[in-house]
């Protein structure tokens, strides 16, 4: 999948270093590629290094991407990770907290090591890279995080009780280092996507076309979100055009938080009104 180039100017992060977690696949990926495209030097880090090694020499030609092994549930490999991309790049000014794991299951048939599993990697990877890379820029005097959550963080999802639960918690850390940290030059923001239709949630969420057109059905805007739509996001809120936000959650969903409501009806009722009279 290539990223359509954006309508913002390519120098628009020249100079700027940036690491992307979960940066091998899906909207890391794209994330990945659209900073490249705008000027950023970028490092993507997850536990496949081999998937990541294939992913920077497909970027290569964009720019300069390196790739960094790294399981973010580790606080130590965090620690290490953080220190090798400082070292290769010679600053961080970006980080981009996308990684994250997920599975659908009755919460009756959760047990303690599953739920670890899951918010060991999207809370605590998130709080621990955060907090690697947070205390640098603090030093530095400047820097920007940016953290991918999910619309049920605050609505709950029924089966996916670990990750609600976990991104729950990461836009309350979102909120909260946002306003400690913003005076001091680091602003902590996050993107909230609606469904997007990658690979991943094609094979696990919606394998068929019938499960494909019922999550379609809740978007008012008629279509699925792309890892653009989420990319452009990321680099409005890198650059200085993102310089007055702080601890903020941007939701692009195509309405579907808002819900349907009435709108099918509305539709019916416009069809009705519109048959002349006696048709
Ligand atoms: P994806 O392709 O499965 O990406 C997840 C990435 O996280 C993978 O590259 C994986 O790489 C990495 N990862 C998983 N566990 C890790 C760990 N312990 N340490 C380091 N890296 C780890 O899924 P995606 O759809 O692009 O999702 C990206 C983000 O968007 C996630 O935060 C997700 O919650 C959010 N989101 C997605 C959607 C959607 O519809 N796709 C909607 C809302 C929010 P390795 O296997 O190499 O570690």
């Amino acid at each position: 999948m290539a990223v359509t180039p954006s309508s913002f100017r390519s120098d628009l992060l020249a100079g700027k270093c940036a690491v992307v977690t979960g940066g091998g696949t899906g909207i890391g990926r794209a994330v990945a590629e659209d900073l490249l495209r705008h000027g950023a030097r970028v490092v993507i880090a997850s536990r496949n290094l081999e998937r990541l090694e294939e992913t920077a020499r497909e970027l290569s030609s964009l720019g300069e991407i390196s790739a960094l092994a790294c399981d973010i549930a580790d606080d130590r490999q965090v620690k290490t990770m953080a220190a090798a991309a400082q070292e290769r790049m010679g600053r961080v000014d970006l980080l981009i907290n996308n990684a994250a794991a997920n599975f659908i299951r009755p919460s009756e048939m959760l047990t303690p090591v599953r739920w670890r599993k899951i918010v060991d990697i999207v809370l605590n990877g998130t709080f621990y890279c955060s907090l690697e890379f947070g205390r640098r820029m603090l030093e530095q005097g400047s820097g920007r995080i940016v953290s991918i959550v999910a619309a049920y963080a605050w609505t709950g999802a029924p089966g996916l009780l670990p990750s609600a639960a976990a991104k729950a918690g990461v836009v309350a850390m979102t909120r909260t280092l946002g306003a400690e940290w913003a005076a001091r030059g680091v602003l902590v923001n996050a993107i909230s996507p609606g469904p997007i239709d990658v690979p991943q949630t094609r094979e696990h969420l919606w394998p068929t076309p019938e499960m494909q057109a019922k999550v379609l059905s809740s978007i008012p805007l008629d279509r699925f979100g792309s890892e653009q739509d989420v990319s452009s996001l990321v680099l409005f809120l890198a650059s200085d055009l993102g310089r007055n936000i702080a601890g903020e959650v941007i939701v692009s969903d195509g309405g579907q938080s808002l819900g349907r409501g009435a709108l099918d009806m509305l539709s019916e009722l416009r069809a009705v009104r519109a048959k002349p009279k006696g048709a």
